[in-house]
């Protein structure tokens, strides 16, 4: 019988916990976001109602689709961007999300400043880092980094800490030694660090965010 989403939470929570021990962290200090890009709400519902309240999509489309009526049944749920944000969907975003995870580059922090004017609201950003010095994908330059967070504070927005996916294919490790030491470097407490394959690793390395999608949902539709 194939395993339900439940039984797939309680063993990454065991996963989680198991982490924090080794790494003599708290587990309370760890939150999982549960990556429910491309599941429909039926998927989701058993693990809110299982008292699961931390949630993340990639697409502001999608989300707007899908999390008005679940919020409605379960209000306390907390839905995090974790994909790229276009400039013009700034509003949206600031609308529908209560985490942004890809703030990364200026044109973004002058629509996220403007927009959460516009909606009286602050959400909290982490600062998206290409920490592979990967062209392709989206994040910040290690070298830009600076610059970028002087000007988020400028625009009055919270940033809470630093964000990476690693390049697939390679040990991720140093890479989220490497994130947590610049996150240390500027004072920031938030890691958004490790996925499905990753996550122990990335909490013993300091991890305060985990994005965890396939190991609770089951593999994802490719087209998607
Ligand atoms: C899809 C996605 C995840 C989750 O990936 P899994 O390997 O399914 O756990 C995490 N972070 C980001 C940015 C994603 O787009």
């Amino acid at each position: 019988m194939e395993k339900s989403a439940t039984d797939r939470l309680t063993e990454v929570q065991a996963e989680i916990d198991k982490a924090c021990r080794i790494a003599r962290r708290r587990p309370e200090d760890v939150t999982l976001i549960a990556i429910s890009k491309t599941h429909p709400a039926a998927a989701i519902a058993p693990l809110l109602e299982a008292g699961h309240r931390v949630f993340g999509e990639n697409r502001v489309q999608e989300a707007q689709g899908k999390w008005p009526e679940l919020r409605e049944k379960f209000p306390d749920t907390k839905v995090h961007l974790v994909g790229q944000l276009q400039s013009n969907k700034a509003d949206d975003a600031v609308a529908e999300f209560d985490c942004i995870h890809s703030l990364d580059r200026p044109s973004l922090v002058k629509a996220l400043g403007k927009a959460f004017d516009k909606a009286g609201r602050q959400v909290p950003c982490f600062v998206q880092v290409d920490i592979g010095e990967e062209e392709q994908k989206g994040g910040c330059a290690i070298a830009d980094l600076p610059s970028l967070l002087e000007q988020a504070r400028e625009a009055d927005i919270p940033v809470i800490g630093l964000m990476c996916v690693p390049p697939l294919g390679i040990e991720p490790a140093p890479y989220f030694a490497l994130l947590a030491k610049i996150a240390d470097d500027h004072g920031l407490d938030g890691r958004s660090m490790g996925m499905s394959s990753d996550y122990p690793t990335a909490i013993m390395l300091g991890a305060t965010h985990v994005r965890v999608g396939t190991a609770l949902f089951g593999e994802r539709n490719t087209s998607a």
